[in-house]
């Protein structure tokens, strides 16, 4: 299986973040992306690469142009800053009031950002962008019919980025930059199985009827992204009835995942798309620090069995999993599950 890397992932690395005022280690590190690189190579059966580059990685086809320039303005600013000896630059203010505006550059990192867990450091446009590229290089294979079945291998991760927002450790959202790719080549149906309701992917896409998003997560009343990932939330204008949110209760185990994969995958059969493209967290994963949900690394390759009996074009990108010790094997497992 052909695996496109994100050349640029390293730029961006974090040491902390801010959880309920409190200063933490960072789980959102480079280290993820090199143990699953890792569990690859010793895997074998996989050809790693980077996507040659691109000038015209479609970021404005899902976010906001002003999103997007924000982005690259604060990390250039994030260079230049001198408080402490962190490079990191975090929101402090969020928009309230009834007409929130500001041009103010402090204040406009809460504008664009939705909580204090995804700081902008010096690199992280340039990471950010890496994931994207590496996202549409692997949409294009797909579409071009040259592959039926391609890994992206990146991080920061993309789902929780909405049109205009950051947030979640996501910057740019990756798999809607493939969809929005193929989807005028035909339906595209995302399925999200990162622990953490994909809030971002479901934004984007809410009015289109021509993109199905289906999340299966950890119930949003006690895990992040907690305003967001109700079954009730279904879509709206268009989209009506293309948005599937499968919420599990924390702890949940195979016999309830398996109930609700069997959901996701009935409705990607219903929906009859052209492309699949699976979000792929392993965070589900009975040791991972901030998930919540008992998967054991094996049922990851029966997870993959699933999606391998839909016979999709399919592309698969690198959401969370933060447990350095079984990341790399869950996403092995998963993508041999797929492919065999
Ligand atoms: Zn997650």
């Amino acid at each position: 299986m052909r695996v496109i890397l994100n050349p640029w992932q390293a730029d961006h690395a974090p040491t902390m973040e801010l959880d309920g005022g409190d200063i933490i280690p960072a789980y959102e590190t480079p280290s993820r992306f090199t143990a699953i690189r890792k569990a690859l190579e010793a895997a074998g059966g996989f050809t790693l690469e980077e996507p040659p580059p691109s000038p015209d990685v479609p970021l404005t086809a899902v976010h906001h142009a002003d999103y997007v320039a924000f982005l690259r303005q604060a990390c250039s600013q994030a260079q230049h800053n001198r408080r402490g000896s962190s490079p990191h630059l975090w929101p402090s203010v969020f928009p309230f009031g009834p007409n929130p505006q500001t041009h103010n550059a402090k204040a406009l990192r809460g504008r664009y950002c939705y909580d204090t867990y995804t700081p902008l450091l010096p690199g992280t446009f340039a990471a950010a962008l890496g994931g994207a590229t590496a996202a549409s290089y692997a949409a294009k294979l797909l579409a071009s019919g040259r592959e039926t079945c391609v890994y992206v291998l990146t991080r920061p991760p993309g789902h929780h980025a909405e049109a205009d927002r950051c947030g979640g450790y996501c910057y740019f959202n990756n798999v809607a930059v493939a969809a929005a790719m193929l989807a005028p080549l035909g339906p595209v149906a995302i399925v999200d199985l990162d622990v953490h309701h994909g809030n971002g992917t479901q934004h984007i896409f809410y009015d289109r009827a021509d993109v199905l998003t289906v999340s299966v997560h950890g119930d949003p009343h006690d895990l992040y992204p907690f305003f967001s990932g109700y079954p009730d939330e279904t879509g709206t204008g268009a989209g009506i009835g293309t948005n599937l949110n499968l919420p599990l209760p924390l702890g949940s185990g195979v016999p309830k995942y398996r109930v609700a994969l069997t959901q996701a995958i009935e409705a990607v059969v219903r929906f009859q798309p052209t492309f699949l493209i699976v979000a792929l967290g392993v965070d589900a994963h009975e040791a991972d620090p901030i998930g919540g949900m008992t998967l054991p690394t094996p049922f990851f390759e029966e997870i993959g069995t699933q999606f391998r009996q839909l016979q999709q074009p399919t592309l698969i990108v690198q959401e969370g999993g933060y447990n350095l010790d079984v990341v790399g094997d869950c996403v092995v497992n998963f993508l041999k599950g797929i492919a065999s």
